[in-house]
C-alpha cells in the first residue's frame, strides 16, 4: 500500500539541512508537499515586519529554488493556516503534517489550535526542535522553575548534550501524484511597493546558501577576535548571523557544529575565547526563547511589574520620537546607529544598547515603542530577542542593566567608535569632523566645525535633548517607580 503524502510546513525553518520536520517526512518514505502560508492574522499583533518582509521574500526564493533541484516544489498560499492546511490536506490526500515548532505566544496558540483541528479530522501532526539547542520547557532551575538570570542559565545548558545537526536523507524529495494550488511568491505582495530596500541587497544574501558561507567566513576569519571586535561598531567583528538565524536558514546546531569542527585541530572546545563569548551571544539567544516561553506577557508588558508604574514623559506630535527613528537627535552615535538600522535593516548590538538606552533614559518614551519601531525596520526582527533586547535595555526585563545605569552617548562613543570612522560612516554631514570632536559636536570649536563644514541646527541637529538635565529627570523618574 501507498504511504499518503506528509505536508511539511515551513515557517521560521527556511532550509532543507538540519530540518527536522523535513527529514521525519522523508521517513515515512511518501510524497512530501512542502508548503509556507503568510498567516499574518495568525501572529497575533505582530505580522512579519516591512524590512523583515523584504528578507522573507528573497529567502521563499531561495527555498523554493533548493526544492526545484531536489525535484519537488514550494506551495505557497496566504491567510487562515488551519483553513489552508485542512483544504490542502484534503484535496492531496495527505495523512500527515509536520512542523518545526515556534515559541511565540501567538504562534504557540495558533498552533495548538490547528493541531487539534488536524488531528480531529484524522490526521498525524508532528512537531519538531529546529531552532534552539534546548526547548524552553525542558530547561528548569533547581526550584523547578524558569531561570531568570543568564549565567545559571547557560550554566544549565553548557551541561547538556547540543545535538548534532541532521543531513538531509535523501537527493529528491519524493513528489505527491498531485500538487496542491499554489499562489506566485510576488502575489504575497512581500517587497515594499516604493523601493526603500534597495540598499539591502548590498548587505544581503537572504537563503540557505548566504547564511553557509556567512557562518564559514564568520568562523575562518572573525570568530578568533570576536570577544574583542564584537563591541566595535567601527569593525566587521560580529557574524551578522541574526537574521538567517530567525528565519532559520541556518540552525543554532549547525553554528554550534561549525565551531566544534574548528577545535577538532586542537582537541580543546571551544577552540578560542572568541569562540567560547561567541557561543555565548547563541546562549542570549536561547536565554531570550526561554523568557518569552515561560513568560508570554513580555512581549507587551515588562517582566518587572512596578515598572508598568513609570513615569514616560510626554511627546506632543511625536517630534522626539520621529527624531529619534530619523538619526536626527544631534548625537552622533545615536543617530549612526538609526541611520545604519533604516539603510540596511540591521544595527550593531553595541548600538542597539545605546540608541535604545537613548529613548528609554534621556527622551523617556516607552520600550514598546522602540521595540514596535524596530520590528518594522530589522531584516532580524525577532519576537523573543527583541523583547529581550528592549527589556534588558530599559531596566524593565530579567538580568537587565540598571535602570540608574545612563549611557552617556558621547563616552559610548568615545570608547566603541574611538576614531569616529561608524559615525563618519552612516552620517556623512560629520564625516570631516577630527576624532575628538566627532562625538560631541556642539562642543567643538567655531572654527573646527566652518573646517569640516558642519552647520548645527543646519546641516546637523544641536542635540534634542541635554545630556546632564535628561539623565537627572531619568533618576527621579525612577526614583518615583521605586517609591
Ligand atoms: P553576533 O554577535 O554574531 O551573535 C551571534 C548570534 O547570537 C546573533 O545572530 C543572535 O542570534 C544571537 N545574539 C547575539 N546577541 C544577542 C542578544 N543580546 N540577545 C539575543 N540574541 C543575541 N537580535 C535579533 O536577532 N533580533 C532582534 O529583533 C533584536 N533586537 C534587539 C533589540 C535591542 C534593543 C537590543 C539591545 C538587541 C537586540 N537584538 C536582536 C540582539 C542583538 O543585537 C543581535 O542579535 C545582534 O546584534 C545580531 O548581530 P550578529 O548576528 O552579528 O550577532
Amino acid at each position: 500500500m501507498s504511504v499518503a503524502p506528509a505536508i511539511v510546513w515551513f515557517r521560521q525553518d527556511l532550509r532543507l539541512q538540519d530540518n527536522p520536520a523535513l527529514n521525519a517526512a522523508l521517513a515515512r518514505r511518501g510524497p512530501v508537499i512542502p508548503v509556507y502560508i503568510l498567516d499574518s492574522a495568525g501572529e497575533g499583533n505582530r505580522p512579519v515586519g516591512p524590512a523583515a518582509r523584504w528578507w522573507l521574500h528573497h529567502s521563499l526564493a531561495a527555498l523554493g529554488a533548493a526544492l526545484r533541484d531536489r525535484g519537488s516544489r514550494l506551495t505557497i498560499a496566504r491567510g487562515d493556516a488551519a483553513a489552508v492546511l485542512r483544504a490542502m490536506a484534503a484535496t492531496t490526500g495527505a495523512g500527515a503534517v509536520l512542523w518545526n515548532c515556534r515559541y511565540e505566544p501567538a504562534a504557540v496558540r495558533r498552533d495548538a489550535t490547528i493541531e487539534t483541528g488536524l488531528k480531529a479530522a484524522g490526521l498525524t501532526v508532528l512537531g519538531f526542535n529546529g531552532s534552539l539547542l534546548h526547548e524552553p520547557h525542558t530547561i528548569m532551575n533547581r526550584q523547578g522553575r524558569p531561570f531568570q538570570v543568564f549565567t545559571p542559565f547557560w550554566r544549565h545548558c553548557l551541561a547538556l548534550e547540543v545535538t548534532a545537526p541532521m543531513r538531509l536523507a535523501t537527493g529528491k524529495i519524493p513528489a505527491p501524484n498531485r500538487w496542491p494550488q499554489t499562489v506566485k511568491l510576488a502575489a504575497l505582495a512581500l517587497l515594499p511597493r516604493v523601493n526603500w530596500a534597495g540598499e539591502f541587497a548590498k548587505s544581503w544574501q537572504p537563503g540557505e546558501a548566504g547564511a553557509a558561507r556567512r557562518l564559514r567566513q564568520f568562523v575562518a576569519r572573525a570568530m578568533r577576535d570576536y570577544a574583542d571586535d564584537r563591541e566595535r561598531p567601527d569593525r566587521a567583528g560580529t557574524s551578522r548571523l541574526s537574521p538567517w538565524l530567525h528565519f532559520g536558514e541556518i540552525s543554532p546546531r549547525q553554528v554550534w557544529a561549525a565551531v566544534k569542527l574548528r577545535a577538532r585541530h586542537t582537541g580543546v572546545f571551544p577552540p578560542n575565547r572568541g569562540a567560547q563569548v561567541f557561543l555565548k551571544e547563541i546562549g542570549w539567544r536561547e536565554f531570550a526563547y526561554h523568557l518569552l516561553w515561560h513568560f508570554p506577557h513580555t512581549a507587551e508588558r515588562p517582566l518587572r511589574e512596578k515598572f508598568r508604574r513609570f513615569p514616560w514623559a510626554r511627546d506632543p506630535g511625536g517630534a522626539k520620537l520621529r527624531a529619534w527613528q530619523r538619526g536626527r537627535t544631534g548625537y552622533p552615535i545615536v543617530d549612526a546607529g538609526m541611520r545604519q538600522l533604516r539603510q540596511t535593516g540591521w544595527m550593531h548590538n553595541r548600538a542597539r544598547m545605546i540608541v535604545a538606552s537613548f529613548l528609554v533614559k534621556h527622551l523617556r518614551l516607552p520600550w514598546t515603542r522602540g521595540a514596535a519601531w524596530f520590528w518594522d525596520t530589522l531584516v532580524d526582527a525577532d519576537l523573543a530577542n527583541n523583547t529581550l533586547g528592549w527589556q534588558w535595555s530599559a531596566g524593565c526585563g530579567a538580568d537587565a542593566a540598571p535602570y540608574f545605569r545612563i549611557f552617556s552617548p558621547m563616552l559610548q562613543g568615545g570608547k566603541f567608535d574611538p576614531g569616529g570612522d561608524y559615525v563618519r560612516r552612516w552620517v556623512p554631514e560629520l564625516a570631516r569632523l577630527d576624532a575628538p570632536h566627532i562625538h560631541a559636536p556642539w562642543r567643538a570649536p567655531d572654527l573646527v566645525l566652518v573646517a569640516a563644514g558642519v552647520k548645527l541646527g543646519e546641516n546637523y541637529p544641536r542635540p534634542i535633548v541635554d545630556h546632564a538635565m535628561a539623565r537627572a529627570e531619568a533618576l527621579a523618574a525612577l526614583k518615583a517607580v521605586r517609591a
